[in-house]
């Protein structure tokens, strides 16, 4: 060859959008594409971007394989390049016309590093050569860098995975994923939005449950809308004194996905004090009795598609009728920083219904969730304080059920609220909304 490598700058037109934006998929034809063609992998490095689009490189003994996608064309463009004459880089084009299901291509080859445009100059190679081989690296094994990011304008949370995609499938309401991801084991995200992850999930379920037990002792009747990865009833049915759970979760492929890759999460659904119904939770409270439930929790995902309808006066108002006259309603009230908008709105909200005093705010360290600061809503519907407990049996509570998160110093941590998150609360004003929010907030 007259030429020190071969680069083949490539369109792929018409590809499918699902395809183009499929960062396992991708990720595994690159790096197949130029196993074919005969090219030693080193590593790979790929990145989806929320909310679509992907980029990655695969580094070959031989150069490197790169792409870059627009799902909203169906497009990619893609550049192969190949060193030496071992390794034929249009082998790898047709490789993926096919993978990614392209109605056409085009393509142009350059010869790069033209021998007679080049002048050797002889030098010590020692003095050049470092060492190329990472003693961890085990020859023939690829690094596989494959990163999930869930961002937002300003803020982004990406986590490396394996590139093996456990669960992917599109409900009627959302898609529904699970990642294995390097620090926090199995993750499972709704429309690319993370709902847990097996490392970090029992701080949310944990204080999503035990702080309105141990403040509502009398608590014979628990409903949980949402939560179909099971984490919340798991929680609530370690209290013995409850005769009945019910969870009413929309989506039967979240307890699929769970029940397969998160089976600590889920591993309470069979338990025969839970009532399991696959339905959606506003249909459900809309037909509920007045007064059944002493314990109404809504676990749901941020105020989007199925669960948008889980944030409104009408559906609060409810659950305050479902509610007995001394029961307690507990929301995952989102993040202070990250939609100070959302969170200001929906505890007017909850004011309206239950009473200024009747209404308390508490917080939670959660680190894959937007900022790692989430919040939660006590509001009694009688006079159940959410500060007044029985801090021994907490404390006793925690120790015999071994768990992570929760215990009686933190259940009065949690409500000692930061001045910011007070001053959004006692007057959120859009300028202090303004002030504090992390993200734009688009007023
Ligand atoms: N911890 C998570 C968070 O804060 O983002 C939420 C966990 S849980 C997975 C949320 C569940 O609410 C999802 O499984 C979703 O399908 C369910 N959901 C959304 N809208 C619903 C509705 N209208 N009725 C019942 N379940 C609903």
């Amino acid at each position: 060859m007259n030429a020190l490598g071969r680069h083949i700058l490539v369109e792929f037109y018409d590809c499918s959008p699902e395809l183009m934006n499929d960062v396992v998929h991708i990720e595994n034809s690159m790096v197949a594409a130029a196993e074919t063609a005969g090219a030693t992998v080193i590593n790979s490095t790929f990145h989806h971007f929320s909310p679509y689009g992907v980029s990655g490189v695969v580094v070959i003994q031989e150069s490197h394989l790169a792409i870059h996608t627009w799902p909203e064309f169906g497009y990619a463009a893609v550049d192969l390049f190949t060193c030496g004459d071992s390794v034929d880089p249009w082998v790898s084009y047709s490789f993926l016309k096919d993978a990614f299901e392209a109605g056409h291509g085009s393509s142009m080859e350059l010869r790069r590093g033209q021998l007679n445009l080049l002048k050797r100059t002889d030098f010590n190679l020692d003095a050049l050569r470092d060492v190329a081989q990472r003693p961890t690296d085990v020859p023939g094994t690829i690094t596989r860098d494959v990163w999930f990011t869930e961002r937002d304008e300003n803020i982004a949370l990406s986590l490396k995975h394996t590139g093996n995609q456990l669960y992917k499938k599109d409900s009627d309401y959302q898609r529904v994923e699970v990642f294995e991801t390097l620090a926090y084991g199995n993750m499972l995200t709704l429309d690319g939005m993370v709902m847990c992850t097996q490392k970090d999930e029992y701080v949310y379920h944990e204080m999503i449950t035990h702080v309105p037990m141990f403040s509502h002792r009398k608590a014979k009747r628990a409903l949980v809308i949402g939560g179909g990865d099971g984490g919340t009833v798991r929680e609530l049915l370690r209290h013995e004194q409850l005769e009945e759970v019910t969870l009413v979760e929309i989506d039967a492929l979240v307890i699929e996905a769970c029940k397969l890759h998160l089976p600590e999460t889920a591993v309470a659904f069979d338990n025969p004090r839970l009532n399991l119904l696959v339905e959606d939770g506003i249909k459900y409270i809309n037909e509920c009795e007045d007064g059944r439930y002493d314990l109404i929790i809504i676990d749901s995902a941020d105020p989007v598609g199925p669960g948008e309808g889980l944030f409104t006066a009408e559906f609060y108002k409810e659950v305050y009728r479902c509610l007995t006259p001394d029961g307690v309603m507990i929301t995952q009230s989102e993040s202070p920083r990250f939609n100070s908008g959302v969170f200001v709105e929906i505890y007017d909200t909850y004011k309206q219904i239950f009473g200024d005093n009747k209404v308390h705010c508490y917080l939670a360290a959660i680190p894959t969730y937007p900022t790692g600061t989430w919040s939660f809503s006590y509001s009694s519907k009688g006079e159940s304080n959410p500060l007044v407990f029985d801090k021994a049996a907490a404390a006793q509570f925690s120790k015999a059920q071994g768990l992570k998160y929760y215990n009686e110093d933190i259940h009065v941590a949690a409500f000692a609220l930061p001045n910011f998150v007070k001053e959004l609360l006692s007057h959120g004003s859009q300028e202090v909304i303004e002030q504090y929010s992390a993200e734009p907030t688009n007023e």
